[in-house]
């Protein structure tokens, strides 16, 4: 027991754009004093300080299409090496791609399992979501306003709202198309592990949050039976 009390808790959050990934890292990662990396935040952050690879991410990201695995695996690799992610982090946006989740799976040698939670929701509703969040300009923080609230401001650290260059119906419809083509294909990858679940991420908020800790407790302890057919739900993303 006390073994487990001080293994890392290692995890990564699969689901389409739109599935509430970020939002439920964001919780988690707070409520357990792990950080939440979301390789779309620090992409987005590299655009906005103008950075070398936000320059060449911006056009591939406004196009909806995914920047390269060589730079992506780079990233994670720096980012995950940081002394603040060795107890533990939770993985937002990576991998999105089977050579990604190849990858981490070598950089995560020694370092104890990875829980993986594949966040299920149906595509009507991901595109209704995806068109009309907010997000913050400075934090990344998201917020589920629709276009009249563009005067609020982002409740975490008082930042612009404005909508994601990328949350256009047009860019929706192809992010989508390459999560199906790319992404998905991981959920068979990583299925057959003992640390696999899925959640059903078409529920409120907090509904989802109070399964998504089940489900990361139930992993983790390599108890409980895996929920079965809840990534067969009626009108699931396929
Ligand atoms: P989403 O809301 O679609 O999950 P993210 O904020 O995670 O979006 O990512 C936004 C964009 O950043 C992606 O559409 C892609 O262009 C790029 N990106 C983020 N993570 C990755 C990755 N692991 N591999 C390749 N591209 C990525
Ligand atoms: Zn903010």
């Amino acid at each position: 027991m006390t073994e487990r009390l001080h293994m890392s808790l290692n995890l990564i959050m699969l689901g389409p754009p739109g599935a509430g990934k970020g939002t439920q890292s964001e919780r988690f990662a707070l409520s357990r004093g792990i950080p939440k990396i979301s390789t779309g935040d620090m992409l987005r952050v590299a655009v906005h300080d103008g950075t070398e690879i936000g320059l060449r991410a911006k056009a591939i990201m406004d196009r909806g299409e995914l920047v390269s695995d060589e730079v992506m695996i780079g990233i994670v690799r720096d980012r995950l090496g940081r002394p603040d992610a060795l107890n533990g982090f939770i993985l937002d946006g990576f991998p999105r791609t089977v050579a990604q989740a190849t990858a981490l799976d070598e950089i995560m040698t020694g370092r104890g399992p990875l829980i993986v939670v594949d966040i299920v929701v149906p595509e009507a509703e991901l595109v209704r979501r995806l068109s009309t969040r907010m997000i913050c300009e400075d934090c990344g923080h998201n917020a589920a306003l629709g276009p009249g609230d563009a005067g609020e401001r982002c409740a975490i650290c008082g930042g612009k709202l404005v909508q994601r260059t990328d949350d256009s119906e047009a860019v929706v419809l192809e992010r989508l198309k390459v999560y199906r083509a790319n992404t998905k294909p991981l959920v068979d990858f990583y299925r057959a592990r003992p640390t696999f679940r899925s959640v059903d991420g078409a529920q409120a908020p907090d509904r989802v949050a109070a399964d998504l800790a089940a489900a990361i407790a139930a992993a983790g302890s390599g108890r409980g039976a895996r929920v079965p057919g809840v990534s067969d739900l009626a009108g699931g993303v396929r």
